[in-house]
């Protein structure tokens, strides 16, 4: 059958969301697919529907048990031969799986992936004929995401054994967990790649440098009077006193962080639901389970430890596509705390370089010159035009070519020794001879002293606008030492310039003394 009339029968849909139909095609057509989708862009149908087009059955690996009960609940109920074979099934359900799968009467067929560690579930499949395989959260393959399942590993052996078409789903979407992806879901097939959906138009943004960082989440919130908004703060102290700020302001507010009793948190959720106007000052604890389509305006009085966090959290904003307005604070201590963060943490050393670059990321977009989509979007992968719904659009900053600048940071960076922070490169670069300058003898390199001309206020913005181009990274292993990226040798080569913007490089740019 196909697919439109499939879609109003069984789904009960009028048409397609964005993306979902050239997927269901794809996927229809027998492809291998790997699908990146955001959360709530519609996953399921693009595996279910195909399901349903072709003959004979479709596995689907899904990593979360009430998930599949509920997908094995809904397709049921519209009439799909649908089941799952998980551990929270009784002996009964089993029996009655099986034999639905030998009498080959299954459409779909749920398994959790550690079935797949016991020898007879793929002789069980083989005899019940799939053909096709579906992986829902296909990110948890990829050891460095942030669910990885060892199960998951097993998926592309199943493929292998069973030689059938594999589409995989996931809305984690950055470079690396794509291509791990690919190389242990497809067996080094490459397959067909699908992207979309992760604009939010209706959606304004706004970074800003902190500069009175309470007043500035009042103004924001002030000027909305009256709109349902959430404010992410970075600690839970944060959360009450910007609560009782905003109350004592007049703007109705309550806290919530996962410090608070179950009960408590639930009736704030409550609140906030039923009631029109109110401000939640929150952890990230906030927003998991959050259903509320108009929420108006989201700001981070702190900033969030990636860009993908600031996505997912940004995106509870306007979910009625009405306009919703954003606002992101960060400041030097933001960026040192969430450093701190991941170099404290027990991940292996990769992992940290690769949370160190997406934090970089986050403050690439931060102190983007140009339109604040195209960054975010590009980060996904999709390509857009100028968006006219971000303040850069609005008010395009002013620039100037940094490229003199960055090669001094990182000619000192590099002779150096790539083993310092900022605060000791600078030193270098303004020709500041602490004791420690001395020590290493970095008062003897050629570097020392040619960044005179800026202060060290301004060789900071030029350092942060620097890794926020991923130009030069903390290096874990010298403890958060800078480090030069790939990035940037093409840069120290003189191929490529830099465009910094002049106004997080200061207003106070000494200008040029001319002398009579
Ligand atoms: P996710 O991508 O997060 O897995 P789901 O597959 O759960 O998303 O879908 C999110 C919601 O969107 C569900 O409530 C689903 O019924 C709904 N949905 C999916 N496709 C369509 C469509 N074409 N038209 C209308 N609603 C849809």
């Amino acid at each position: 059958m196909s697919a439109a009339p499939l879609l109003r029968q069984v789904f009960g849909f009028d048409g397609f969301r964005p993306g979902q139909e050239e997927i269901v095609d794809a996927v229809a057509e027998g492809r291998d697919v790997l699908a990146i989708m955001p959360t709530g862009g519609g996953k399921s149908l693009c595996y279910q529907l195909p399901a349903l087009m072709r003959e004979g059955l479709t596995v689907v690996i899904s990593p979360l048990i009430a998930l599949m009960r509920d997908q094995v609940r809904a397709l049921t109920e519209a009439g799909v031969a649908a089941a799952a074979l998980t551990s929270g099934n009784s002996e009964d359900e089993n029996a009655q799986v099986m034999r639905a799968l030998t009498a080959r009467e299954l459409r779909l067929l749920y398994i959790a992936p550690e079935r797949l560690a016991s020898g007879a579930t793929v002789p069980l499949l083989r005899r019940a004929g799939v053909q096709a395989i579906a992986v829902d959260e296909a990110h948890c393959v990829s050891q460095w995401g942030h669910d990885f399942r060892p199960d998951y590993l097993r998926v592309g052996e199943l493929r292998k054994a069973l030689s059938v078409p594999l589409a995989a789903f996931t809305a984690t979407a950055d470079a690396e967990t794509r291509d791990e992806i690919v190389a242990r879901l497809f067996n080094g097939v490459d397959p067909q790649i699908f992207l979309r959906g992760f604009d939010r138009p209706n959606i304004h943004l706004a970074f800003q440098p902190k500069d009175g960082p309470r007043r500035q989440i009042l103004d924001f919130a002030t000027a909305r009077r009256g709109q349902s908004g959430i404010v992410y703060c970075g600690t839970r102290a944060k959360t009450e006193t910007l609560a009782q700020a905003l109350n004592e302001a007049a703007l109705p507010a309550v806290a919530y962080h996962g410090g608070m009793e179950a009960e408590q948190r639930r009736a704030v959720e409550t609140r906030f639901q039923r009631e029109d106007g109110l401000i939640v000052t929150a952890t990230v604890a906030f927003g998991m389970g959050i259903d509320k389509p108009d929420i108006r305006w989201v700001a981070h009085a702190d900033l969030p430890k990636s860009i993908e966090a600031y996505y997912q959290e940004i995106g509870r904003g306007g979910r009625d596509g009405a306009p919703a307005e954003t606002l992101t604070l960060y400041g030097p201590d933001d960026i040192r705390l969430r450093r701190g963060q991941i170099d404290e943490g027990l991940a292996p050393h990769d992992r940290k370089a690769a949370d160190h670059a997406r934090l970089n990321a986050l403050l690439g977009l931060a102190e983007s010159p140009t339109c604040r989509r195209v960054a975010l979007l590009g980060y996904f992968g999709e390509t857009t035009g100028n968006c006219g719904n971000c303040d850069i659009c609005d008010a395009p900053p002013e620039t100037f070519d940094g490229t003199k600048d960055a090669q001094k940071v990182l000619s000192a960076v590099l002779r150096t020794g790539e083993s310092f922070g900022a605060g000791h490169i600078i030193d270098v670069l303004i020709g500041n001879a602490t004791e420690r300058v001395q020590q290493r003898g970095h008062d003897r390199i050629p570097t020392f002293g040619v960044g005179r001309d800026n202060s060290r206020s301004q060789w900071q913005a030029i350092i942060r606008q620097m890794l926020g181009r991923d130009l030069i990274r903390p290096d874990p292993e010298r403890h958060g030492g800078l480090a030069i990226t790939a990035a940037a040798h093409p840069v120290l080569r003189g191929e490529q310039s830099v465009v910094l913007r002049r106004d997080l490089v200061s207003r106070a740019r000494p200008s040029v003394v001319v002398r009579a």
